[in-house]
């Protein structure tokens, strides 16, 4: 598997109206574009900072796994987002490693990406995305 580089770091806020100030206004990086994942049940921001990206994650439901993850462990660093150039191929990999996989199958993401999850138990508690652009 070939990791490009880190793709983005999604954090999950209780509003991106409100979460984002620090984001903007303090650190100065702009918001490129605001999409909503229904799939996720998520809206999502991103925030280009050189070749990778912020991403804030605001949960549109109660139930959405951005809202458990908040009420769980509260507002901060949701997952990290690995590129890479062949997500298939990537996933073969894991699984012929044996790796616990939230995804089995790439899905859509925000822009239009295709992305997959590493479950956590194979992480050490890090939620880890992959995640192919063209
Ligand atoms: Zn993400």
């Amino acid at each position: 598997m070939q990791i490009e580089k880190i793709d983005h770091l999604g954090i999950a806020v209780n509003s991106i109206a409100e979460g984002k100030s620090f984001w903007t206004d303090v650190l100065g990086i702009n918001i490129e574009a605001t999409e909503t994942v229904e799939s996720q049940k998520v809206i999502t921001a991103f925030l280009p900072v050189g070749e990778s990206e912020v991403e804030l994650l605001e949960s549109t439901s109660p139930d959405g796994p951005v809202a458990k993850y908040i009420e769980k462990k509260g507002q901060g660093i949701q997952h990290v987002a690995f590129k890479v150039k062949d997500i298939d191929a990537a996933l073969d990999e894991l699984k012929e490693k044996g790796v616990k996989l939230i995804d089995q199958k790439p899905r859509l993401g925000a822009g239009g990406a295709r992305i997959a999850f590493l479950h956590p138990k194979a992480t050490n508690g890090v939620l880890v995305e992959l995640c192919e652009r063209n």
